[in-house]
C-alpha cells in the first residue's frame, strides 16, 4: 500500500489540536509571535522552562558547549553527565543516575529498574506495579499502560502487562492490590496532567510503610513536580517520604530535551552493563544545560523566593476566586505548580486568557494549570492576576448573556 496523498495541508502529523500561534522569540515569562504579538507565557512549554525563555546562563552554557563538542555517545565517558549525576546525587536520596531524553523514557527506565531489582534478587515473578487513576506517565506503550488512561490506550493493541491501577488516594485499594507478583508502587507526588492534585503527605508515608513491609520499591514520577517547581529541588523533599527510584525530565534541561532516572544503589543493583541504553542520553549539550539549570536553582535563596512568589500568587488567586465564584471553584497546587479548578469548562478559561494575551495549559479535573518560570518577578505575577481577573470577568459577562 503506497497511497501518497496530495491533499494533506500540513505535513506535521495532526496528533495535537494546535493553537494557531507560532513564536519567534522569548524573554523570561514573555513570548513574541511571528506576527509581533506579545504573550505572558504561563505554559512554560508545559512545565519545562523553569528559568523562562532565553535565560542568559543557559544560553551561554549551550552555545559554549556547541562550539566544543555536541555528541560522543555513551561508548565513552561524558564529563558533563558525570558532573550532573554527581550533583543530582549530592542533592537527593540517590546514588546513581541514568540519563535519557524525555519523561516517558525516564519512566521506562524506572519501571525496568524496579523489575530488574526483584529479578536479580531471585524473583523475576515480581514485576507488577501499582499505579493510580488519573496518573500520567508518558506516551510509550509501557507508560501508557502505567497511566491507564483508556482514551490514550485505545486502538494501540493489548496494553503492556503488569500494571494494577487503583483509585487516587485509596489506601485500602492499594493494600488489596498488593499480591505475590507486585514489585513496586508508582506515583506522582503531585499529579500534574491529572489536575494539579496534591497527594496528601500522610498517604505517601503510608505507601512508604507498605513498600517497606512488603519488600516493594517506591517509585516517584517527578517529571513535572521536580527541578524546583514546588519550592524544593524535588517535591518529595517537602513530604518527609523518600522514594527508591525517581523519574525526572521536563525542567531538568530548562527547555533542552533531557530526562533521567535516579536510584539508590540497592534499588538499581540490577542495572549492570548491557541492561539499558540510550544513544543520545545525557549528551554533552543536554548535560551542559542541565548543569547550568542546577547552577541557578541551587543558588542560595532560590527556593525561598519560589515559595514567597507562590504564597503571593496563591493569596491573590484566592481573592480572584472570591470575586468570581461562578467561574472559579478552587485554587490548588504547591510552589509554582498551581491549578485553578473551574466552574465553567476549563477550555473556555484557556481561550479567554489567550484573548487577554496570556497562555496557560488545561489539565484533568477541569483545571487550568499555571506554570510560570520559577524566577518570575512580582510584577509579572501582578500582570497575570490582572489578566486572569479580566478573563474571569469576560466569562461572567458571557454567563449573564446566556441566562438572559
Ligand atoms: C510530561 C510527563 C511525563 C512524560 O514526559 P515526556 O517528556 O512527554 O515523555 C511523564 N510523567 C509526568 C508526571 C509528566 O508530567
Amino acid at each position: 500500500m503506497n497511497l501518497k496523498s496530495n491533499t494533506v495541508t500540513s505535513h506535521v502529523m495532526p496528533t495535537y489540536a494546535r493553537v494557531d500561534l507560532a513564536f519567534e522569540r522569548g524573554e523570561g515569562a514573555w513570548v513574541t509571535t511571528t506576527t509581533e504579538e506579545r504573550y505572558l507565557d504561563f505554559t512554560g512549554g508545559v512545565a519545562v522552562n523553569v528559568l523562562g525563555h532565553a535565560h542568559p546562563r543557559l544560553v551561554a552554557a549551550l552555545t559554549e558547549q556547541a562550539g566544543k563538542l555536541w555528541h560522543s555517545s555513551n561508548l565513552f565517558r561524558v564529563t558533563n553527565a558525570e558532573v550532573l549525576a554527581d550533583r543530582l546525587c549530592a542533592a537527593t536520596f540517590a546514588d546513581l543516575v541514568f540519563f535519557c531524553n524525555s519523561g516517558a523514557e525516564a519512566l521506562e527506565g524506572t519501571i525496568k529498574t524496579a523489575r530488574k531489582h526483584h529479578a536479580v534478587n531471585g524473583h523475576p515473578d515480581k514485576y507488577r506495579i501499582i499505579t493510580y487513576e488519573g496518573a500520567f506517565h508518558g506516551r510509550t506503550l509501557a507508560t501508557l499502560a502505567a497511566g491507564g488512561n483508556k482514551k490514550y490506550l485505545e486502538g494501540f493493541g493489548p496494553p503492556v502487562e503488569g500494571f494494577d491501577q487503583v483509585a487516587f488516594g485509596d489506601l485500602e485499594a492499594t493494600k488489596q492490590a498488593i499480591g505475590p507478583n507486585t514489585c513496586a508502587i508508582l506515583i506522582e507526588p503531585i499529579m500534574g496532567e491529572g489536575g494539579v492534585r496534591v497527594v496528601p503527605h500522610a498517604f505517601l508515608r503510608e505507601l512508604r510503610a507498605l513498600c517497606d513491609q512488603h519488600g516493594l520499591l517506591l517509585l516517584f514520577d517527578e517529571v513535572q513536580s521536580g527541578m524546583g517547581r514546588t519550592g524544593a529541588l524535588f517535591a518529595y523533599q517537602q513530604t518527609g517520604v523518600t522514594p527508591d527510584v525517581m523519574a525526572v525530565a521536563k525542567g531538568l534541561g530548562g527547555g533542552f530535551p533531557v530526562g533521567a532516572f535516579l536510584t539508590t544503589a540497592e534499588a538499581g543493583k540490577g542495572m549492570t552493563p548491557g541492561t539499558h541504553g540510550s544513544t543520545f542520553g545525557g549528551n554533552p549539550l543536554a548535560t551542559a544545560v542541565g548543569n547550568a539549570v542546577l547552577d541557578v536553582v541551587l543558588e542560595p535563596g532560590f527556593f525561598e523566593r519560589v515559595k514567597q512568589t507562590s504564597l503571593l500568587f496563591k493569596q491573590r488567586l484566592a481573592e480572584l476566586k472570591d470575586s468570581h465564584l461562578s467561574i472559579i471553584a478552587e485554587i490548588r497546587g504547591e510552589g509554582l505548580l498551581l491549578g485553578i479548578r473551574m466552574n465553567v469548562p476549563n477550555g473556555e478559561m484557556v481561550d479567554a486568557l489567550r484573548a487577554e494575551k496570556m497562555l496557560v495549559v488545561a489539565a484533568g479535573d477541569n483545571v487550568v494549570r499555571l506554570l510560570p518560570p520559577l524566577n518570575i518577578s512580582d510584577a509579572d505575577v501582578g500582570e497575570a492576576i490582572a489578566r486572569i481577573d479580566r478573563a474571569a470577568a469576560a466569562l461572567e459577562q458571557h454567563q449573564k448573556g446566556a441566562t438572559k
